[in-house]
């Protein structure tokens, strides 16, 4: 059995990928390279440079792969502000990205997907911690395209047979221990690398943005899940699909909330570094507290995040940080 990995260049598909391989895995990495990073993918995985929206290209993956038999699908879009001010650019590769991929999957015969779905599908909660099955109103573009794939998906399950898990992420940060591979977005707009690119003088101050949310401290709230754990999740996930389990939907989150301020605290105390940080005004699409019900990856999947101290997620991402202050840039190119 081979496995598919759709942006295993990116920031969590790279540390799937490097989980997967480590486990003996046969492993087959494609993407466009359009935000991931070559040197990300571990070279024992067979990489294909394409996009997936591609159908030409996408066939000729699956006609040289015959041993494919289950996709993991992180290719999409994931940024909440940019997808406020180009929703249609969301709209075509999250969703028709999907739309290709399935095309070619049915005809393909392979009936197996696990993909990467998100917090931002549920909105604004109406209450929290949040259940898988919540009232889902996302108050952004991104939250809407990985809710528009999930109910794709949905039907195509009923139609052609697929089996799929969505696995909806909060706040994912850190990095591979060893510092080897970690998060490097060409344009970052995550709270947790700017927050160290700050602490480690790369960019003079942290904005927080919104001080007058109604959470205790009027920043807002989010879930953070160390990468690692969210890798495991997917490695479980395809388990699940393998033993010829129903599609569904898990929610991926430690449960605990902790506010922008608590963040940028944790990071001055990991770091020993002063942070100076200014409150500006709230930014657009996002919800005030987003926190996980995990109970049901932990039941059904057996997930159990290793890593469920706040300080220990932002040391390694320090650590990638410090040992790769540029990003991979300075990395050997290791597949041609
Ligand atoms: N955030 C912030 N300053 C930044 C980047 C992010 O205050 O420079 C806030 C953002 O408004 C949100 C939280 O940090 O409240 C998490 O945002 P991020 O972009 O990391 O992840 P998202 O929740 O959008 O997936």
């Amino acid at each position: 059995m081979a496995i598919l990995v759709l942006g295993g260049a990116g920031y969590i598909g790279s540390h799937t990928v490097d989980q997967l391989v480590e486990q003996a895995n046969d492993v087959i990495v494609v993407d466009n390279l359009s935000t991931g990073h070559i040197q990300a993918v571990n070279p024992q995985a067979k990489f294909y440079q394409g996009d997936i929206r591609d159908k030409t290209f996408m066939n000729s993956v699956f006609d040289k792969e015959k041993d494919i038999e289950v996709v993991v699908h992180f290719a999409s879009f994931s940024i909440v502000p940019e997808s406020m001010l180009d929703p249609l650019k969301y709209f075509d590769n999250n969703i028709g990205g999907m739309i290709t991929l399935l095309e070619v999957m049915h005809q393909h015969q392979v009936l197996k997907m696990v993909f990467s779905s998100t917090a931002a599908t549920y909105g604004e909660p109406k209450r929290v911690p949040i259940e898988e099955a919540d009232l889902k109103i996302p108050t952004n573009p991104y939250g809407q395209s990985k809710l528009g794939m999930e109910n794709i998906i949905k039907w195509c399950d009923e139609a052609y047979g697929i089996k799929f898990v969505a696995l909806r992420y909060f706040n994912v940060a850190g990095a591979k221990v060893d510092g080897s591979i970690g998060e490097d977005h060409r344009n970052e707009t995550h709270l947790v690398p700017i927050i160290l690119q700050v602490a480690s003088g790369k960019r003079d101050k942290l904005q927080i943005f919104g001080g007058d949310y109604a959470t205790e401290d009027g920043t807002c709230v989010r879930d953070y899940v160390h990468v690692l754990d969210l890798a495991k999740a997917h490695i479980l996930a395809i388990q699940y699909l393998n033993e010829n389990h129903a599609s569904t939907v898990f929610n991926l989150g430690s449960s605990t909330g902790f506010s922008n301020m608590e963040i940028l605290k944790a990071a001055r105390k990991v770091t020993g570094k002063a942070i100076p940080a200014e409150v500006v005004e709230r930014r657009a699409g996002d919800p005030a507290v987003l926190i996980a019900d995990s109970k049901k990856a932990r039941n059904i999947l057996g997930w159990q995040p290793q890593y469920d101290d706040i300080e220990e997620i932002i040391q390694t991402a320090w650590q990638w940080q410090q040992t790769h202050p540029n990003g991979y840039v300075d990395d050997e190119l290791t597949i041609e």
